[in-house]
């Protein structure tokens, strides 16, 4: 029997591309170049550090192995703000559940959805410190979280390990993608957009007294889980900027 390999079209390989896997704090420059090795043998290329203990070295390129490329065009951001600010979905892994719930997906629905939303637009997948993970300020940024139902006694994987895993299931989803053509359009905002939101929200709740000027406490935690939950669109974000500012503006006159 001859097998013929499914052929990419460019649309399908753009996807891949979309896709950016975001290492935040990482402590061990071995677990960078594993990472990118993870990256490579299932077809993802774009990684991004957000300020590294140490930069890349020779142990990360030892490790790297055959995908020494990958971290060799690895972008280096100061904060994970300016990692995601071109993104419309954003998912934080995450080894345990937090204080704050958030909107959680399996592993498998999280390779779904962003090959889904990497037809149309740049998706992250955010993976924390070594030590103690993604902060609960970081894990705020993202529209999802990830956990992967490892064993509940010691569910804790390497990075590397944690990154290959969830690599895996992109692909999975990948190769799958024609079975479940998505219907989703770009319509959702990017993350930096969402974010002047939040400011913007936070700034004319402290002019109207509702929150404490600098001492937003739980009530922007629990604003932002709710318009993370609602994922508003592009025109309906712009919707309640304009209803921000009309409040403003009554506030100003
Ligand atoms: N002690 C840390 C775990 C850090 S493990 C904590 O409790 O958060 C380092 C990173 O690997 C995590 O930040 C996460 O990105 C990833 N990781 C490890 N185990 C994971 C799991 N079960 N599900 C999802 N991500 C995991």
């Amino acid at each position: 029997m001859i097998y013929y390999a499914p052929i990419l079209t460019i649309d399908r390989y753009w996807m891949l591309e979309n896709i950016k896997i975001v290492l935040v704090n990482t402590t061990h420059p071995g677990n960078m170049g594993s990472a990118a090795r993870a990256m490579k043998t299932m077809g993802l290329s774009d990684l991004c550090l957000v300020s590294p203990l140490s930069p890349p070295d020779g142990k990360s390129t030892a490790l790297a192995a055959g995908a020494a490329d990958v971290l060799q065009s690895a972008t280096i951001v100061d904060d994970l703000s300016t990692a995601i600010e071109e993104c419309t979905l954003v998912v934080g892994t995450s080894a345990r559940s937090r204080t704050l719930s958030w909107p959680m997906l399996s592993a498998r629905e999280c390779g779904r959805k962003l090959v889904d939303t990497s037809r149309w637009s740049s998706v992250a997948l955010v993976f924390g410190r070594e030590a103690n993970g993604l902060t609960n300020e970081e894990l705020q940024q993202c529209h999802f979280h990830v956990c992967i139902d490892a064993n509940p006694e010691y569910s804790s994987l390497n990075l590397a390990a944690a990154v290959q895993t969830l690599c895996y299931e992109v692909r999975m989803s990948f190769l799958d993608a024609d079975a479940h053509e998505a219907v989703e359009e770009s319509v959702y905002p990017l993350s930096k957009d969402l974010e002047g939101f939040f400011e913007h929200l936070e700034e004319t709740l402290s002019a109207t007294g509702f929150i404490r000027p600098n001492h937003p406490g739980i009530i922007m935690q629990r604003l932002r889980r709710l318009f993370n939950r609602a994922r508003p669109e592009r025109r309906e974000l712009n919707i309640l900027r304009g209803m921000l500012s009309s409040i403003d503006k009554i506030n100003k006159d």
